[in-house]
């Protein structure tokens, strides 16, 4: 069944390949919990490893627990296809090592999870892929580090500590001028910031956050947009437009054209994800299932929750600022309500007023907030960034990304916003 509609609360349920199964009539997805499928005879496993077939072959590189997951993502984004894999971390390294090789460069946005910034600070430094950091509070940053060895862009749509919103349509337009994609990470701002719309070629997730929302399972998506035109930047772009000696010398964006313009995340699934295994285990494949058919109702909650404790550590005497994207004035209020749609996001920050061990303190004093490192839980969570996530930097370091004694970072949950308020005025008193 194709479905004509666009709206998130239909497509999370009903969106992609899936309805139900074939043989059994099985309407929630199972959990195929195969390694590998069946050839009808030896020229079906040819044609299917010869991609003039798409069919599954080995849980590795697809399975149909993870392609009813990936085709309902890619409804709900606007993508074209998408790939699912074990970590948020997996996703960010592929999305990358698809483009960029050893004397590439990326030019990747200073406000980034800290996880994502040793990704690119250290480890595809050591594989030769340098990162070109840049503030993005200027988009033409990203041109003035550009070269014809720039593959890519990078960046997140809502960033901690400072939640000011990527100016996406503004990067994505100076990259599609010089031919570089921009892959943007919406880990924390599903449904509220759709970035195919306004430019970008590739969004990455950790669906451990608000996609599968309960906090069970890690796992990543990558999405291709579709929008790119790889076969316009030839020179920049070998991987996708030479012969893949990987690959039976076939290229890329030519094996893609029967199925779609998933040329991009083809290539991840067939070649990265093939060799480098990080593949998503159907059971947590189900998980991220379940997850998604609630995500429209779960965002709306954790989005109206936020303003209200934005407004409540607002008017607090004891908070000194608040972090939220619905209280930015200037450029980054105007990028704010431009990009956010339904809600500013549910991660809340703030600075006590009190004292340099304030933060700490205050964290040590909830109870209803669990003190974890994670975001986008159903649960309320507080974290100190400086002694976790950002915890690669030095102290001057986390001063100038706004990590202070006192900041805390909030992940608002979906509990009643009563109880909510209640236990941060508790734990502020
Ligand atoms: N991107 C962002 C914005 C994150 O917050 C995280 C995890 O905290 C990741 C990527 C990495 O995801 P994972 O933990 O699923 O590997």
């Amino acid at each position: 069944m194709t479905l004509e509609t666009t709206r998130p609360e239909t497509l999370a349920i009903h969106g992609g390949s899936w309805r139900a199964d074939p043989v059994t009539g099985a309407v929630a997805v199972p959990i195929y919990q195969s390694t590998s499928f069946q050839f009808q005879d030896t020229a079906h496993a040819d044609r299917l490893f010869g991609l003039e077939e798409i069919g599954h072959i080995y849980t590795r590189v697809s399975n149909p627990t993870q392609e009813a997951l990936e085709t309902r993502l890619a409804a709900l984004e606007g993508g074209a296809a998408a790939l699912v894999v074990a970590s948020g971390q997996a996703a960010s390294a592929f999305s990358v090592l698809n483009l960029a090789e050893a004397g590439d460069n990326v030019v990747v946005s200073t406000d980034l999870y800290g996880g994502t910034w040793n990704l690119f600070a250290a480890t595809l430094k050591r594989f030769g892929i340098e990162a070109r950091f840049v503030d993005p509070a200027d988009p033409e940053n990203f041109r003035g580090a550009s070269d014809e060895r720039t593959k890519a862009y990078y960046a997140e749509t809502l960033p901690n500590p400072k939640l000011q919103v990527f100016p996406i349509r503004e990067v994505a337009e100076i990259g599609r001028r010089l031919g570089i994609p921009l892959i943007v990470d919406n880990t924390a701002a599903p449904l509220t910031v759709r970035p195919l719309e306004h430019g970008a070629a590739v969004v990455v997730y950790s669906a451990t956050k608000y996609l599968g929302g309960h906090g069970t399972t890690i796992g990543g998506a990558i999405i291709d947009g579709g929008n790119f035109p790889w076969e316009e930047h030839a020179a920049r772009f070998p991987q996708l437009n030479a012969p893949d000696p990987s690959y039976q010398n076939r290229i890329w964006v030519e094996l893609a054209r029967p199925l779609g313009p998933i040329a991009y995340v083809l290539r991840i699934r067939t070649t990265l994800l093939r060799d480098i295994g990080t593949a998503l285990t159907p059971f947590a494949a189900f998980q991220f299932i379940q997850g998604l058919e609630t995500l429209p109702l779960r965002i709306a909650q954790h989005n109206h929750n936020a303003v209200k404790v934005a407004d409540f550590l607002s008017d607090h005497p004891k908070v000194e600022r608040v972090i939220f994207p619905g209280l930015q004035g200037g450029e980054a209020g105007r990028r704010a309500t431009t990009y956010l749609q339904g809600g500013f996001g549910a991660l809340v920050g703030f600075e006590l007023k009190d004292g340099r061990e304030a933060g700490r303190r205050f964290i040590d004093a909830l109870r209803l907030f669990y003190h974890v490192a994670n975001i986008g839980d159903v649960r309320s969570l507080a974290i100190h960034p400086s002694s976790t996530t950002h915890s690669q930097l030095t102290a001057e370091e986390q001063f100038a990304a706004g990590v202070t004694p006192g900041y805390v970072r909030l992940s608002i949950g979906i509990e009643h916003p009563d109880d909510i308020l209640a236990d941060l005025r508790q734990a502020l008193e």
